[in-house]
């Protein structure tokens, strides 16, 4: 579950766990002892007031579940182990926000004398709005489809979605109107990895990139990721130029009115305000 101020720890300290997890046939063979090292980033503040176990999570059951997917899984790699066994209990207990696991090969096969080896990783839920928009075919039906995709999604837990409106067309090309709307997601995907997932569902629903802006069957676009600035060759976060979009700012404040944009500082209510008023004064 995405949270900002989960503040709060349970650490867990050198779990031990015997498993066949390496590179050498001599590893996966024989097995090993693991140490495991996880610090769980939750808000205790009901389990604090209630002092009752349903309320918080259960080490006990943590420390088992970690020892049974190392047992049961093999990885080549500690990277590998660490990041699956993180996605893993991440999606297991829900009320987790953020985890750190550091797995520990004491005894590792290095021909030098050595106390330890190990790779930590951080891991989290993230939140994220979508732009969905469709103005080729059965318009409401390709953006359906494209919300149970997500729905569907293993790494993906669909939190909000906006009603769908009809809007212009917007960027120049002649074409049919389009319904847009927007959508509250929490996910595991990292900014790329989701860009991917998007396609990969824009993809599903037939959408052919021909023309820039042109028509399409289903376009869903990252608004905004947590509170990142981000620009790589594929992708640049938040959306860019979304402040002038009135298909964007009307939907998404209808589901997130307070949330505020990282660079302006601006909520969506009073960006969407900002533009009405700077369209109504283009009329005059
Ligand atoms: P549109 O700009 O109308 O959404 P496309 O859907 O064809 O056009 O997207 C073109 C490219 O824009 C994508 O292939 C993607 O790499 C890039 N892009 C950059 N930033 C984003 C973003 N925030 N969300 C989605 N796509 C993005
Ligand atoms: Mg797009």
């Amino acid at each position: 579950m995405y949270s900002e101020w989960a503040k709060d720890e349970i650490r867990i300290e050198r779990l031990e766990v015997f498993a066949h997890h390496g590179v050498y046939p001599e590893e996966t063979k024989n097995g090993q002892y693991f140490y495991v090292n996880a610090v769980l980033h939750m808000d205790v503040h009901r389990a604090g007031r209630e002092d009752a176990l349903e309320s918080t999570v259960n080490y006990g059951t943590v420390c088992g579940f970690i020892t049974y997917w190392m047992q049961e899984n093999t990885c080549l790699l500690l990277e590998a182990v660490a990041q699956r066994l993180s996605q893993a209990l991440l999606l297991e207990y829900r009320a987790l926000a953020a985890l750190e696991l550091e797995i520990c090969k004491p005894h590792a096969p290095i021909r030098q004398p050595f106390g330890n080896v190990s790779v930590k990783v951080r891991r989290g839920w993230h939140r994220a709005f979508i732009a969905v928009g469709s103005n080729l075919g059965d318009r409401r039906n390709h953006i359906l489809s494209g919300i149970q995709a997500l729905k569907e999604h293993p790494l993906i837990v669909l939190k909000k979605v906006s009603e769908m409106i009809v809007t212009k067309p917007y960027g120049g090309v002649e074409q049919e109107d389009f319904l847009n709307g927007t959508l509250e997601i929490e996910t595991l995907l990292e900014p790329e990895e989701l860009l991917d997932a998007l396609h990969e569902i824009e993809n599903g629903a037939g959408r052919k990139r021909t023309v820039r802006w042109g028509p399409r069957t289903l376009d869903l676009d990252i608004l905004f990721y947590d509170r990142i600035c981000y620009e790589s060759e594929n992708l640049t976060i938040p959306h860019v130029d979304l402040e002038n979009r009135m298909f964007v700012l009307k939907p998404m404040a209808e589901i997130a009115p307070h949330f505020c944009h990282p660079v302006s500082g601006k909520t969506i209510a009073a960006l969407l305000r900002q533009l009405e008023d700077s369209s109504l004064s283009a009329k005059d």
